[in-house]
């Protein structure tokens, strides 16, 4: 079948409008409650003229937090199902240890990862960048989602980790 690529992430970083802009639909709700999306949304989507089935999921709490509820379940699930990980992270929100628990437990995972930084739009790249390299997990891009900046570069840098 097609590779899989999920999106994982705290709450409102931007997950379903990544989701969005990649696949180009509207499919996966978006809002501006957090949390909104609750379970698992398939897209398919041409990352670089690469076909791949993409996953948003309805967010990811920190571990220890929220354990055995329907959405960290079905993140889970999305990341054992994924053929590479996007963790996306919010550059207004900075890094908080939510950001850094997913990333601990996405490094011990064999798979490929891509940090996409989300939000950029009227901030300072090097000040996001120094910020977001205290992750760990490379290769990254900043992007802004809603403004489709950076897009192609994601894609291609998704695509190139297939
Ligand atoms: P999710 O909970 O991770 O799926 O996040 P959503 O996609 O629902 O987005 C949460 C909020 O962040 C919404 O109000 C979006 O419009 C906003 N948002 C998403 N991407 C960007 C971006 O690139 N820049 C800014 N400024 N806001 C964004
Ligand atoms: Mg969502």
């Amino acid at each position: 079948g097609l590779p899989v690529v999920a999106i994982v992430g705290r709450p409102n970083v931007g997950k379903s409008t990544l989701f969005n802009g990649l696949t180009r639909t509207r499919n996966a709700l978006v809002a501006d409650l957090p949390g909104v999306t609750r379970d698992r949304i398939y897209g398919r989507a041409e990352l670089q003229a690469r076909p791949v089935l993409l996953i948003d999921t309805g967010g990811l709490e920190a571990a220890g937090d929220d354990v055995g509820t329907g959405r960290e379940r079905q993140t889970r699930l999305a990341v054992a199902e994924a053929d590479l990980v996007v963790l996306l992270t919010d550059a207004r929100a900075g890094v908080v240890p939510a950001d850094a628990e997913i990333a601990a437990w996405l490094r011990t995972l064999d798979k490929p990862l891509v940090h996409a930084v989300n939000k950029i739009d009227g901030l300072d790249e090097d000040a996001v960048l120094a910020e977001s390299l205290t992750l760990g997990i490379h290769p990254y891009c900043l992007i802004s989602a809603s403004h489709r900046r950076g897009l192609d570069h994601l894609s291609g840098v998704i695509s190139g980790g297939l």
